[in-house]
């Protein structure tokens, strides 16, 4: 497989650049761009590229593969002054919880009540709580991963029951469209799935949606995380 730039040249003007798309997005939506986080998601770039965004200002990263994120996490945990917010936000097998559970802050792809049992008894009791969203299946593609909006509500239920997990709220990944129209439609939804349970009485604070082709809608709709690669980072040689 061959290897990715090791490090993106400017990264400085990549990320301002992502920052000065969600501040005008926020000013647009009449939002305080401090309620929307920005996740940057390294997955397929090296540690050297990490650590380039880091030391531009960035101190929350994504990954998605669980044996390049933990590598990537221990390569880095040097830097614990200002330390790094590493987030998991790809699929996520039963065999693999235990190092997601033991190396990661938040997991933002949860679909099955088995793989929240499982980081719930592997969460090291040391450690603060792990921070996990539910993913949603919103444009209802029979080949992605997440529940159906109609599971959510017991799940979300079942999840924050659960000791040494925080439920944070609730993640997607529509299936790409162009425009922002189109784009907003399936933001919406996740929005008001989110409004429902919080109104059924779970204490939830995050919407995890939108990601670099789509941000701006996400924002329009609510989104307060959003999951930025490419435009960080640059293209990935590899898909995902
Ligand atoms: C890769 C990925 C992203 C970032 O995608 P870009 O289009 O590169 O911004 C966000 N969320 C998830 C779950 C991803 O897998």
């Amino acid at each position: 497989m061959p290897r990715p730039d090791s490090v993106p040249p400017d990264v400085q003007a990549r990320l301002d650049g992502a920052r000065a798309r969600i501040a005008s997005a926020c000013a647009k939506a009449g939002r305080d761009p401090a309620g929307v986080r920005l996740v940057a998601v390294s997955k397929t770039f090296p540690a050297e590229a990490v650590r380039a965004v880091h030391a531009a200002g960035q101190r929350v990263f994504g990954e998605n593969y669980v044996q390049e994120g933990v590598d990537k996490i221990a390569s880095l945990a040097f830097l614990a002054d200002a330390a790094i917010e590493w987030h998991f936000i790809g699929p996520l097998q039963s065999n693999k919880t235990r190092q997601v559970a033991e190396h990661f802050a938040w997991v933002h792809g949860i679909d099955r009540l088995k793989i929240a049992e499982r980081l719930s008894e592997q969460r090291p009791p040391g450690m603060p709580p792990l921070n996990v969203c539910i993913q949603v299946n919103v444009s209802g593609e029979a080949s992605k991963s997440g529940v159906t909006p109609a599971e959510a509500a017991a799940l979300a239920q079942a999840i924050a029951a659960l000791p040494r997990l925080k439920l944070r709220g609730l993640m997607s990944i529509p299936e790409p469209v162009a425009g922002v129209d189109a784009q907003r439609a399936p933001h919406r939804a996740l929005r008001f799935l989110f409004e429902r349970l919080k109104a059924a009485g779970l204490d939830l604070d995050t919407l995890s949606m939108g990601m670099s082709a789509d941000l701006e809608a996400a924002i329009a709709e609510g989104a307060t995380l959003v999951r930025v690669g490419t435009a960080i980072f640059g293209e990935r040689e590899r898909p995902l």
